[in-house]
């Protein structure tokens, strides 16, 4: 049990993985004769899809944070001053923590824009990936609900054909025994392409709100890692925890513990501190000094600090499926150097 759910394993891919064969081998075979070539092309289509990018999520780099790859990391992100202070080693990893990267337990690494770790693709999503996991999500729900229909459509009309007077919404005055009884009818005949047809319709609705919940972080400009961060964070503030104050642009920094992220076009505007006995922060002695300059004032409400890392909804995406995307700027003139990307 402890290796499970501590260290890599596969079980969940295989499992995800004998869902698709399964279901697909009960499926196409039944429903293949009914189907036009257009449905065919697309069916194909639709089915070769989600083992791609299952295939391109799972032996991805998802921006493990090593000696080698470690300065290309660091130049990515700013540090918001918020959720990401400069100066933090991974005791593990024994390196700087990049803005916006977390250790992962089960990976065993730090990753670069940390999403989550997910046992879909027995790895972790970030920075690296985050474009073949959205591939793979949005190819998964497409293809369930193409399913469901398609299955539905045919599961129909065969009932139509025994049943006239039938259709899938129940007709009014047709009792909903009879429509039941037709349905069931319409399974038993074919109980591949009828169970089928109910997983896929029973699971498309969750791959779908799986996907527009990772949309929405992407809309919000977070990751699932910085959303918990943020909540954690609006506790702070409910309990008067929380406080801010002013960062100047131009500032003094330590580029050997915060170098410059060019391709960024926002800084940080203002330090957000949670303490942990409600007093305003002091530097402690062999503490590294404060962020922000002037009087620290309490924050109640997450609305009044800025998310640096939320672009609009536009350029975050774009800074997922484009490479080191630049926001406009040229990628020529930016001073990093990438060392791969799967
Ligand atoms: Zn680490
Ligand atoms: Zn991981």
């Amino acid at each position: 049990m402890n290796r499970m759910l501590y260290d890599r394993h596969p079980t969940v891919v295989i499992f995800f993985l004998a869902m698709l064969v399964g279901g697909e081998y009960l499926f196409l075979p039944a429903a293949w004769p009914s189907m036009g070539w257009f449905t065919k092309l697309t069916a194909l289509v639709a089915v070769a899809l989600p083992y791609t990018f299952l295939y391109l999520a799972y032996y991805s780099d998802p921006g493990f944070v090593t000696p080698e790859t470690h300065a290309y990391y660091m130049s990515l992100y700013p540090y918001d001053h918020a959720l990401f202070h400069p100066g933090r080693y991974c005791e593990t990893c024994r390196l700087l923590k990049p803005a916006r990267s977390k250790h992962c337990s089960i990976c065993k690494r730090c990753v670069a824009k940390a999403d989550h770790h997910c046992v879909f693709i027995n790895l972790c999503v970030g920075y690296g990936n985050h474009h073949w996991f959205l591939a793979l999500l949005l190819s998964t729900a497409t293809l369930t609900a193409y399913g469901g229909l398609l299955g539905l459509s045919i599961l129909s009309g065969v009932v139509r054909a025994r049943f006239p007077g039938w259709s899938v919404w129940p007709p009014p005055g047709y009792g909903f025994n009879r429509y039941l009884v037709a349905w069931s009818w319409a399974v038993q005949r074919d109980v591949g392409l009828g169970a089928t047809t109910l997983l896929a319709a029973l699971t498309s609705p969750l791959v779908w709100a799986l996907l527009f919940y990772t949309l929405y972080h992407v809309y919000c400009g977070t990751t699932t890692n910085e959303s918990l961060k943020w909540s954690e964070m609006a506790e702070d503030m409910a309990d008067g925890y929380a406080f801010t104050r002013p960062m100047r642009r131009d500032r003094e920094r330590d580029f050997g513990t915060e170098p410059s992220c060019s391709r960024w076009p926002v800084e940080p505007a203002m330090a957000v501190v949670a303490t942990s006995d409600g007093q305003p922060p002091v530097v402690r002695e062999g503490m590294p000094p404060l962020a922000g300059e002037g009087d620290w004032q309490r924050v109640w409400k997450l609305k009044n600090v800025e998310n640096m890392y939320d672009l609009g909804f536009r350029d975050n995406l774009a800074d997922i499926f484009v490479q080191e995307y630049a926001f406009g700027k040229l990628r020529e003139e930016l001073p990093f150097k990438s060392p791969r990307r799967n």
